[in-house]
């Protein structure tokens, strides 16, 4: 095994160890998946799940409830998330390309990479959207980017940088690790949650689990 994947597997021991399984596969069917991981764009989850309950309630979580409902309502209904006019016409997009693929299932189906460019050709939807959709939805192992991963791996010196290509960080972790959708989407949580405890903008490096393999640690305090 190279020494990058060994380290990649012991930051993900030592965290797992720390936080345990998070248990968080992001919305209840694929459809609400895919929806939450559009709504999740600049806004906290928490506010993701209040407008997907809203949707809910109007029994409007599935691509023909969206379809239906007219521009003003659905605005209305997704508020909670955020820039809820943009949000509403990606929807809107996104569903179309789910009706026209035949549904939720037939637009899952395509094989990843054909996939990932239908996602892409969504407005709105960018590489981290997609790669959401195509692991948590569809369950294909990749390895999703966001920009936690890029902070958390600067900080420990397997990243040059933050601005470091999607790509290239992806790499990182889909070269040195098997490739298994479970574990790529437990590993995201766990750096979701660490972003969180831990390794903040200001990091909080006093009792971080990863403090002795970081060259970083102690430097915010
Ligand atoms: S030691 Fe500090 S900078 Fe390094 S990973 Fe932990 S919280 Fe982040």
């Amino acid at each position: 095994m190279s020494d990058q994947g060994k380290q990649l597997r012991e930051i993900y021991a030592r965290l797992l160890r720390a936080y345990g399984p998070q248990g968080w596969w992001p919305g209840e069917t694929p459809f609400e998946v895919m929806v939450g991981a559009l709504l999740t764009q600049a806004t906290a989850w928490r506010n993701v799940e209040r407008a997907i309950a809203r949707l809910k309630a109007a029994g409007a979580l599935s691509p023909q409830g969206i379809a239906a409902l007219p521009e003003p309502e659905l605005e209305e209904l997704i508020r909670p998330a955020g820039f809820f006019r943009q949000k509403a016409r990606r929807l809107r997009a996104l569903v179309k390309l789910v009706r026209e693929r035949g549904g939720v299932e037939g637009l899952l189906a395509l094989p990843p990479e054909e996939l990932r460019v239908e996602l892409l050709s969504v407005p709105g939807i960018g590489p981290e959207t997609a790669d959401s959709i195509l692991l948590y939805a569809a369950g294909h192992p990749v390895f999703v980017v966001d920009a936690y991963t890029k902070r958390i791996f600067t900080r420990l010196g397997l990243l040059v940088s933050e601005a470091t290509s999607y790509r290239e960080v992806q790499g990182l972790f889909e070269g040195n690790l098997p490739r298994d959708a479970a574990h790529y989407g437990e590993y995201h949580a766990l750096l979701v949650r660490h972003a969180k405890e831990h390794c903040r903008a200001r990091p909080r490096c006093s009792g971080c689990p990863l403090s002795d393999l970081c060259p970083a640690s102690g430097q915010g305090g």
